[in-house]
């Protein structure tokens, strides 16, 4: 009897009713995906040197839009900041592709698996399974863990943004661990019992839990999670409260509260956010942006953050996420069940155990490689965000002190005002700051 029969006759996984559609062959699948793979390396790495090369040869010279108000010691620290990124970002993806072939096509995954259901014969499905992402996910922050150091430890301390001493980053980790786990478990064991037990469709009900999930994050994330790392007080400057109310009933919010939080505690970096929704909307401003910015620029920075909810930018954001994951799981539903999709990674299908786990993993590890192809559109729909808040934001508070805190927080980030035009076009989430500012001028 062939390996695929085989696994074609057990009753756990295979699903013969969805039978409509051509089932996947494992060959081309796997090179369907190696094509990817290579496309999308081959793209990264010409992209990175393209920014790299450009960076480095305006290095020596501010842009004329910004003479005067950027000086050229910060303009050549973003320059090197940029470039050292950019060549430690190029190692670490040489490093992630020999581990995601090493799970894949080499046969890693399917190892793991014959370890993994050695080491828990008797535990039943549900342990096995569990045990099987524990120990991928384990294995994954291994291989992560020196590349996570060597950025915040090396590249930046160098550049002076890290904060975070050695205790911390410990306790940091430890915490994580503790969170992922409280959290992750259950969600991980309520979709794989959906995946056994909800029968055909069980990827609808799957994704109507994934859902509640996620809207259950945006609740705990600001009031439980994020109390956990950071210390956040209301806050505390009466002058800068009243203003920032007043902007606040301008454009009709009611936010439960105005907090700061200790970012300075890791990171030199500035940021403010809007979380929540409903009545439990917070503003958050970290120390380190009320440290730089003055009282008009903080007013700036946050009615451009008022502008992505007017604009109903979260809701789109939040709609399209819902419409991606329900086709992604509609998809594993019907990858899950098709022996192809195993054999296209060396994986052999499970006989005696159910094969959820093993199609969640294989998912989780394939689908970035087919859907970097749509970094462009997605950089390109925020983008078009940004500038629609900053233009409510100089019609709500003034475009002059957005300007001048954009100013001063991309010298803060040691963003670079050079970037490639092709690579900002490709990867960039907000416009450059040569376009940003020149809209902002341009606004009546
Ligand atoms: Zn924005």
């Amino acid at each position: 009897m062939s390996f695929e029969s085989a696994a074609l006759s057990q009753p756990y996984t295979w699903n013969m009713s969805a039978s409509l559609i051509p089932p996947v062959h494992p060959l081309a699948l796997s090179l369907a995906f190696t094509v990817a793979l290579l496309l999308s390396l081959a793209c990264k790495f010409w992209l990175t040197s393209r920014q790299v090369r450009h960076v480095a040869r305006h290095r020596d010279a501010v842009p004329d839009a910004f003479a005067g108000t950027v000086p050229l010691s910060a303009h050549q620290k973003a320059a090197d900041y940029t470039v050292a990124r950019s060549r430690f970002g190029l190692l670490s993806l040489a490093f992630n592709t020999v581990v995601l072939l090493g799970w894949t096509l080499l046969g890693g995954l399917d190892s793991l698996n014959s370890a993994v259901l050695d080491a828990t014969i008797g535990w039943g499905g549900m342990a096995y399974q569990l045990a099987l992402l524990v120990a991928f996910s384990v294995i994954g922050a291994l291989l992560d863990l020196p590349w996570e150091l060597y950025n915040t430890f090396r590249i930046e301390q160098r550049f002076g943004f890290n904060k975070m001493t050695w205790k911390l980053y410990v306790a940091d980790s430890l915490k994580g661990l503790a969170v992922g786990a409280i959290i992750g478990l259950p969600i991980a064991a309520l979709i794989l019992w959906l995946m056994g037990a909800a029968g055909t469709y069980w990827w609808l009900w799957a994704w109507g839990a994934w859902m509640g999930f996620n809207l259950l994050i945006l609740v705990l994330y600001p009031t439980v999670i994020a109390p956990l790392f950071n210390k956040f007080e209301p806050l505390p400057d009466e002058g800068l409260k009243a203003r920032v109310e007043g902007l606040m009933q301008r454009c009709g919010f009611a936010a439960k509260g105005l907090f700061v939080m200790d970012g300075s505690r890791r990171s030199a970096h500035g940021n403010a956010y809007f979380t929540g929704f409903g009545p439990a909307k917070r503003v958050v401003f970290f120390d380190t942006l009320l440290e730089r910015l003055n009282g008009p620029e903080v007013e700036a920075v946050l009615a451009h953050e008022l502008g992505h909810f007017k604009h109903k930018h979260v809701l789109k954001r939040m709609v399209t996420m819902f419409a991606i994951s329900l086709a992604g799981f509609a998809l594993l539903g019907w990858l899950s069940a098709q022996t192809g999709f195993y054999l296209a990674f060396s994986v052999r299908p499970n006989m005696a155990a159910p094969n959820d786990a093993l199609a969640l993993l294989l998912f989780m590890l394939v689908v970035p490689v087919f859907a970097f192809f749509f970094t462009p559109l997605a950089s390109r729909m925020s983008r078009k965000d940004e500038f629609q808040a900053d233009a409510y934001a100089c019609a709500q508070a003034s475009g002059a002190d957005l300007a001048a805190a954009l100013l001063k927080l991309h010298e803060d980030n040691a963003g670079t005002l050079t970037p490639d035009p092709v690579y900002a076009r490709f990867y960039y989430s907000h416009p450059p700051a040569s376009e940003r500012l020149a809209a902002l001028q341009n606004q009546p």
